[in-house]
C-alpha cells in the first residue's frame, strides 16, 4: 500500500483554488473499508466548489468527489459481509447520526447532521477513499466501473422522479433543465410509464436535449423559440402536464412549472438555487397542485438503481461524455461548466 496518492483537492475558499496534490492514503476505522477508486463522476457541485460559487459550507482542504465506485482494498475489523476485491459503489451520506429520529425512520438523507464526501469529508477524486461499510452496494458483474460511477446521479433522479413524484402510465411529464440530473429524470420518467416526456430547455441546451431524445425523452422544447403552453394544448385534453420535474438551479423555473402543470398535477423540485422568488404562488392554490422537494436518496433506491443497471433497463451511457485519468480533471471540470460535457468520469 502506498503512503501517498494524487488527489483533486480544494485548498482554499476562493475561485479556482483546486489542484492535484499529494495526499496521505487514508487510514480506516473498524467499521470502514478502504476503497481503491475506479470511477468518480464530476458533479455540478464539484464545479461550483472549483468556482467558489457553492451555497453550502466547505471544510478546506478537502478532496472532491462524491459519485464513486471501486474495489475494496482493505476491510476494517468490524465490517461484515464485504471482502477485499469486492466491486462496490458507495452512497454519499458519509456521516449521519444513527440516533436521529429521521435516520431511525430510514430517512437518513434528511438527517440535519448529515455530512457528505467532497465538502465536509475527503471524497473520492483520489486513488483511495475510506468509506463506512453501511454505504456500500455491490455492483452487478456485467456493469463496468465507468457506468457504476454514475449510480449516484441516477439515484438522485430516481428519488425525484419515482419516489417524490407520482407518474402513471400514459402521463405527460415535463423535465425542466436538461443537465445531467434532468436528463436522467427524463429517462426515469419514461421508465415510470410516462407516455410523453418533454425536455424543456433553452437554445444553448439543444445538443444535450438531442441526446436526451435518444435516451427516454419523447419531445424537446426550446422555450426561447417555442411556447410550451401551445405545445401542451395539442396533447390530450390540453389542460397541461400531469407531472413536472424541475431540475434547474433557477428559482424562476418554478413559475413556469406552475404555469405548465395541469390542475391537481404534481411538481417535484430537485434543482436548487439561492435566488428569492418574485412571483405569486396563487396558481399552486387555484390548481390544487402538489409541490414536492426531493433531496439525495436512500439505501433501497441504490439497490433498485444498481439492479436496473445490471438488467440493462437503465443505461446512462448516452450521458457519459468524457472518461479521463485524474490528471485530466481540469478539462472535465471546464467541459461540464461550459456545457460541452454532460457527465465526466475520472478513473484515478
Ligand atoms: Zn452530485
Amino acid at each position: 500500500m502506498p503512503k501517498n496518492m494524487p488527489a483533486v483537492v480544494q485548498f482554499e475558499m476562493k475561485k479556482g483554488a483546486v489542484e492535484l496534490r499529494d495526499m496521505a492514503v487514508p487510514e480506516i476505522g473498524d467499521q470502514e473499508v478502504l476503497l481503491r477508486v475506479r470511477g468518480v463522476g464530476v458533479c455540478g457541485s464539484d464545479v461550483h466548489q472549483y468556482h467558489n460559487t457553492q451555497s453550502w459550507s466547505v471544510r478546506v482542504p478537502v478532496i472532491l468527489g462524491h459519485e464513486f465506485c471501486g474495489e475494496i482494498a482493505a476491510v476494517g475489523k468490524a465490517v461484515k459481509g464485504f471482502h477485499e476485491g469486492d466491486r462496490v459503489a458507495s452512497e454519499t451520506a458519509a456521516e449521519i447520526d444513527l440516533d436521529c429520529p429521521l435516520t431511525r425512520q430510514g430517512m437518513y438523507n434528511l438527517d440535519p447532521s448529515r455530512r457528505g464526501f467532497g465538502y465536509d469529508l475527503n471524497g473520492a477524486m483520489a486513488e483511495y477513499v475510506k468509506v463506512p461499510s453501511r454505504l456500500l452496494h455491490r455492483i452487478p458483474k456485467n456493469v463496468p466501473f465507468e457506468v457504476a460511477a454514475m449510480t449516484e446521479p441516477c439515484c438522485v433522479a430516481y428519488q425525484a422522479t419515482v419516489v417524490n413524484a407520482r407518474i402513471r402510465p400514459g402521463d405527460t411529464a415535463i423535465v425542466i433543465g436538461p443537465g445531467p440530473i434532468g436528463l436522467l429524470c427524463a429517462t426515469m420518467a419514461r421508465l415510470s410509464g410516462a407516455g410523453r416526456v418533454i425536455l424543456a430547455g433553452i437554445t444553448r441546451d439543444q445538443g444535450r436535449m438531442d441526446i436526451g431524445l435518444k435516451a427516454g425523452a419523447t419531445h424537446a422544447v426550446d422555450t426561447q423559440k417555442e411556447d410550451m403552453k401551445a405545445v401542451l394544448a395539442g396533447f390530450g385534453d390540453g389542460l397541461g402536464a400531469d407531472v413536472i420535474i424541475d431540475s434547474t438551479g433557477a428559482s424562476v423555473s418554478l413559475k413556469n412549472a406552475l404555469d405548465w402543470v395541469r390542475p391537481a398535477g404534481h411538481i417535484s423540485k430537485v434543482g436548487w438555487g439561492p435566488q428569492p422568488m418574485d412571483f405569486s404562488m396563487d396558481p399552486l392554490v387555484k390548481k390544487a397542485v402538489t409541490l414536492q422537494g426531493s433531496f439525495s436518496h436512500t439505501w433501497a433506491v441504490w439497490e433498485r438503481v444498481l439492479s436496473m443497471l445490471g438488467t440493462g433497463q437503465l443505461d446512462p451511457r448516452p450521458y457519459l461524455s468524457k472518461l479521463s485519468k485524474i490528471d485530466g480533471w481540469k478539462d472535465c471540470f471546464d467541459g461540464m461548466h461550459g456545457g460541452g460535457y454532460i457527465k465526466a468520469v475520472l478513473t484515478p
